[in-house]
């Protein structure tokens, strides 16, 4: 039996029969791993390495290729303490988990995506997100589309092929999920059209809205002031996106994106 070591991130942890928990990580080397801990509940073996948000050190091992990984030992780095004491903070790091949970697979190379949870965790953790829930979330989910090679193509349109930076100012850009791109709202038809209610934005919106996600995160928290309302509808735009090309995000919308006001 090989005994592993890798950094995780826990996203969820379950109680198991009485005293054991079975926790769902992101690990830096191993895809999304899953340990069952025997004792985690009482143990003080673990610390707080086992809580939602605890990114630890871990060993663990299993015999065969389809078990469960067995916990042997988990060493804390970082509690993200205060991400559980505001409600807003809680709601973002939680519906981050959320989606992690339903795209990574076990196995999967995840070092990229385990660097953005991490320093995401770290800045929600700071306070430096707060009243920008949105705008973090969108980022966040921006670059798991690059992960997965579904993010938009921003550039032309997907008519016409003009560049959409051109467009006249008052004319909509409308966002087309099954296509994942863009087209100018005069170029809408039954070939670029979209489920539910349209995804359109003033092409302003729309430039300020990609620059930001192009900025680290950091950047862009300190030099953005976008509105609101705008990010809550690009936020559909990308979940939609998700919906419509990730199996286990269709149908299913993140719970904790709800608490988010
Ligand atoms: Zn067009």
């Amino acid at each position: 039996m090989e005994l592993l070591s890798d950094k995780v991130i826990v996203l969820k942890s379950s109680p198991f029969e009485e005293r054991s928990l079975i926790v769902q990580a992101l690990s830096e080397n191993h895809g999304r791993v899953s340990a069952i801990a025997k004792n985690g509940i009482q143990s003080k073996r673990f610390g707080g390495a086992l809580n939602t948000f605890s990114a630890s050190q871990w060993s663990f091992s299993r015999k065969s290729e389809h078990q469960l990984y067995f916990l042997k030992e988990a060493t804390i780095l970082n509690s993200f303490h205060a991400i559980r004491h505001d409600l807003q903070q809680f709601a973002l790091a939680s519906a981050l988990n959320e989606l992690l949970l339903k795209i990574v697979q076990p196995n999967q190379p995840t070092t990229k995506l385990f660097q953005l949870h991490s320093n995401t965790l770290s800045l929600i953790d700071l306070g430096a997100c707060r009243d920008q829930e949105r705008l973090v979330f969108n980022h966040f989910f921006s670059r798991i589309l690059i992960w997965m090679g579904l993010y938009p193509q921003w550039s032309t349109c997907l008519h016409c092929k003009e560049a959409l930076s051109e467009a006249p100012k008052n004319q909509q850009i409308v966002g087309v999920e099954k296509e994942i791109g863009w087209v100018h709202g005069e170029c809408q038809n039954e070939q670029w059209t979209s489920d539910g209610t349209v995804m359109s934005f003033f092409p302003e919106t729309m430039l300020s809205i990609y620059l930001m996600l192009n900025q680290p995160i950091r950047v862009a928290l300190e030099n953005t002031r976008p509105q609101t309302k705008d990010h809550h509808r690009f936020m559909h735009y990308l979940t939609r996106i998700g919906a419509y090309h990730i199996p286990g995000l269709d149908q299913m919308p993140l719970k904790s994106l709800e608490l988010i006001v």
